[in-house]
């Protein structure tokens, strides 16, 4: 693996102890630096806008734990939510208030979300949310898009996104054939082929599974009647349509990419039937959740035949951190967001034209990513025809200079509402050299 100037020997010793005991080191696959090489940075400790490594080194932190951190590391109101919740214990067992309030304020936030069942990550959310629609239309196909990530669920890693994208693997082993039958996977941002496969299947079909704005295989947002279109089609045939909102919720507005998207009115076809959240929901602790309409949730368990569960579900200490969190997602925490966003994706376009790397920034609220291409990016085939080899010496340049990036090309870039002026300066200060290091990349390795 190439050598990189600025290996950060305190991590390497850790990531060797790391090997011995845990596969590639690490307990996320994207974590592990593969993609870009070079040694993975073991952080010790985060604070506002910014993480420091077991070298002492300090980045601007462009990842914010790949997007809960949206108020950036440390918050004080949620460091006082989470010890007041501590000091009272860590788990009963039992219903506790602090659920009931975090279920109250995804409710408000998301209009057709009327009842909401609290999990304890991404995963379990788009996994449950599909036996629920499965239980409840009684089919079993599930349609999905190629490079939508939706957790390592058995039935939806099939040309997922994320590590998957970032290690180009077209699926996982170890999914049973006849659960990879089970799902139908599609071109993002083609209504024609999702009109093409409801017509073939579509009483068959239990759901459709989206992003709601796809960020796993960089930002991808749904061209304009895309969602819309999705909603159509689905009611049509009897389907559910699932907008998972893992990453994009409480993310991209008060209330997620639907509320950026859709507004207060909803889509002219009506609303997606069910909902998936985390990231943000946790504040940087293990909750998520699903929810939608009462009908359908209705059917979960102990109310329905749909069963689900979970020890640590609606955790006392988790959910205070993501109420905490959430009631600091004002008005005023987006539209800081958005300024950022506007700063930093306007410094990546001018030096990257500047110094002559082909490449487009894209943008869904205040989530972005650039792609080492020429033209827009639809879909997973048009991010997958990029520059990688760019990408990672753009990375490395980065984090040589304190900024660190997602360690993938094929990940969203997150902000947080700590990213102040001397911090974003930081990032655009970094920029030029980082443009040129992508540029000498694109000149001296073959696309
Ligand atoms: C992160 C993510 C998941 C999985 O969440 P985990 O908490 O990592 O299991 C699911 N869907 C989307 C859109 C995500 O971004």
């Amino acid at each position: 693996m190439t050598a990189y100037p600025f290996d950060a020997p305190a991590s390497q010793a850790l990531l060797e102890r790391a090997l011995a005991v845990t596969p590639g080191g690490v307990n996320s696959p994207v974590r592990a630096f593969r993609a870009v090489g070079g040694t993975p940075r073991f952080m010790v400790s985060g604070h506002g806008p910014y993480l420091t490594d077991a070298d002492g080194r300090e980045y601007v932190d462009l990842v914010c734990s790949w997007g809960p951190m949206i108020l950036g590391h440390g918050h004080p109101a949620v460091q006082q939510a989470v010890a007041a919740a501590a000091a009272k214990g860590f788990s009963f067992g039992t219903p506790s208030e602090n659920e009931v309030a975090l279920g109250e304020e995804i409710v408000r936030r998301v209009a057709p979300v009327e009842q909401v069942r609290l999990v304890s990550s991404g995963t379990e959310a788009t996994m449950s949310a599909i036996r629920l629609a499965r239980g409840y239309t009684g089919r079993s196909i599930v349609v999905k898009f190629a490079g939508c990530y939706h957790g390592h669920v058995d039935s939806l890693l099939a040309q997922a996104g994320s590590g998957v994208a970032t290690f180009a693997l077209p699926d996982s082993a170890g999914v049973p054939k006849e659960m990879a039958a089970e799902t139908i996977v599609l071109p993002f941002n083609d209504l024609d082929a999702v009109e093409a496969a409801f017509a073939e299947r579509g009483s068959e079909i239990a759901a459709l599974i989206t992003e709601a704005s796809p960020g796993n295989m960089g930002v991808v947002p749904p061209a304009p009647g895309f969602t819309e279109g999705l909603r159509r089609i689905t009611a049509a045939h009897g389907a559910l349509l699932i907008s998972d909102e893992v990453m994009t919720g409480f993310r991209c507005s008060e209330a997620g990419w639907f509320g950026l998207e859709a507004g207060e009115q909803g889509y002219a076809a009506g609303a997606p039937d069910l909902f998936t959240f985390g990231k943000v929901m946790g504040g940087g602790f293990p909750a998520a959740a699903f929810g939608g309409r009462a009908d359908v949730m209705a059917l979960l368990a102990p109310v329905g035949p749909v069963y689900q569960a979970g020890t640590l579900s609606g955790n006392p200490v988790a959910t205070a951190a993501g109420l905490a969190t959430l009631q600091q997602c004002t008005p005023d925490l987006y539209a800081r967001l958005g300024e950022v966003a506007d700063a930093l994706t306007a410094g990546l376009d001018e030096h990257l034209s500047a110094a002559g790397v082909p490449h487009v920034v894209q943008r869904a609220g205040s989530m972005f990513s650039v792609f080492f291409r020429d033209g827009q990016v639809r879909d997973y085939d048009e991010a997958r025809a990029q520059h990688v080899p760019a990408f990672a010496a753009f990375f490395h340049s980065m984090l040589s200079q304190g900024v660190y990036l997602p360690p993938s090309a094929f990940e969203s870039w997150f902000v947080s509402g700590a990213h102040d002026d001397v911090a974003v300066d930081r990032v655009l200060a970094a920029i030029p050299a980082a443009a040129s290091a992508a540029a000498e990349a694109f000149a001296t390795i073959d696309s």
